[in-house]
């Protein structure tokens, strides 16, 4: 199988790099994967990409990897895209979907896009590994590493959620608890890439992770019988998926491939206890400033400067959409929202995208009646710190005392 891979480009000024070499950045900034996608019209039409098996390889000629047999795998299948008609009730809209992501391998969609960066570390012959995480990206590359037998090294702040730590433990990366924010690990990771000899697979520092990231927007859109939803709803840490469903869509609509060449307003979402985005998109400014005191319990968003900040906002306001910031403090209650309404395991991550959703029905931005898709980033189960509830004892099983069993409380 051919690639149809040209060339690199830095996001930020257009110059051509090769890609036949591991690429970083340029001018500090990240790089997009360019192909000749007039090729993969010639080459494959939509209804045959449609029939393939269902996993995130079915696009393969709108992928980076030259070869089948470098694919480092670990079974990502499609994710399904849910209705979710009581949720949208309690804000009054009649068409909610939520493309559940938490099925994946390691529980989040982290897995799409360290898949196709392992894939392609693995191509190029690199062997040593390093990642600074707020928590689930780590666990992807320790498990994708292992598959691969890549040695992995996971830096990660010294309070991300326990089962993060263990999983990149258990799968064998050298794992590190940090004092501080993502920022500080990937200080370490850039100071230790001369002498340890690593490959840093910091998000958008090399240009893979976009790549595996863009299937989102690929397989919704195939979903949806090659439309758009009206507004998207996504939970913007380092913006990697929200720059990739972009991308997914403009090659999408350059193949001639959707029914509907409408595009969905984005929606970058975060919490009000690190906004940058937020910031600069209410300020006018292309570029987002550090956000000082980053706290969130949605780990996954609590990056207080992106490397591709400018590729976030660039995104969001060309689609006539929003970067909103919602109430931390009612995190936990939106998550429970999400999950008693649907029974769908909704990450805190997420949790914020339903807050946005509040926010923006009352304001009227979104109206009943829009398709409109939030993504569930990862597993609830993956944050027993934002699950942790004082569950009601039954102190004597021989006395029940059925009336406190009605009520939910103890005995
Ligand atoms: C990493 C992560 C995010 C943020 O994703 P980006 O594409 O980097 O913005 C959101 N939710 C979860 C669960 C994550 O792990």
């Amino acid at each position: 199988m051919p690639s149809f891979v040209t060339h690199l480009e830095s996001a930020l000024d257009g110059t051509r790099l090769p890609a036949g070499v591991p690429q970083t950045l340029h001018k500090d900034r990240p790089l997009w994967v360019r192909y000749d996608l007039a090729a993969v019209k010639r080459a494959v039409s939509r209804d045959e990409i449609a029939a393939r098996e269902a996993t995130l390889w079915k696009y393969r000629e709108l992928l980076p990897y030259a070869d089948s047999k470098n694919v480092v795998s670990l079974g990502e299948t499609m994710t399904p895209l849910v209705a979710c008609p009581r949720l949208g009730a309690r804000f009054g809209l009649t068409n909610l979907w939520v493309k559940d992501e938490s099925r994946l391998p390691t529980g989040s969609f982290k897995s799409r896009g360290l898949a196709m960066a392992v894939t392609m570390a693995a191509q190029f012959g690199l062997r040593r590994l390093a990642i600074p995480t707020a928590g689930n990206a780590g666990g992807a590359l320790a498990a994708y590493a292992a598959r691969a037998g890549i040695e992995a090294f996971v830096f990660m702040p010294d309070d991300t959620p326990a089962i993060n730590q263990y999983e990149c433990h258990l799968a064998g990366a050298k794992t590190f608890l940090v004092p501080g924010l993502i920022t500080d690990c990937g200080r370490i990771v850039r100071e230790g890439r001369e002498r340890m000899g690593w490959f840093d697979v910091s998000t958008l520092k090399e240009p893979y992770r976009i790549e595996g990231k863009k299937t989102m927007g690929l397989e919704m859109a195939e979903q949806m019988n090659w439309r758009l939803p009206d507004v998207i709803l996504y939970p913007t840490g380092g913006g990697t998926g929200l720059i990739g469903m972009w991308k997914a869509f403009d090659e999408l609509v350059e193949l001639g491939w959707l029914n509907d060449t409408q595009r969905p307003r984005m929606v970058a979402v975060q919490s009000d206890g690190c906004a940058p985005i937020v910031r600069a998109f209410d300020g006018g400014q292309r570029f987002a400033e550090p956000f000082a005191g980053a706290a969130t319990i949605a780990s996954g968003i609590r990056v207080p400067a992106a490397v591709g900040d400018f590729m976030i906002l660039d995104a969001v306001r060309a689609s006539g959409g929003r970067a909103v910031a919602v109430e931390e403090a009612r995190l936990r209650e939106w998550m429970a929202l999400g999950v008693r309404s649907e029974g769908l395991a909704i990450c805190p991550e997420t949790a914020a995208c339903v807050g946005a959703l509040e926010k923006l029905a009352a304001e009227n931005w979104l109206k009943p009646d829009e398709h409109v898709v939030i993504f569930n980033t990862g597993a609830a189960q993956k944050y027993p710190e934002a699950m942790q509830a004082d569950l009601p004892r039954i102190s004597n099983p021989a006395n029940i005392d059925w009336d406190r069993i009605e009520q939910g409380q103890s005995s």
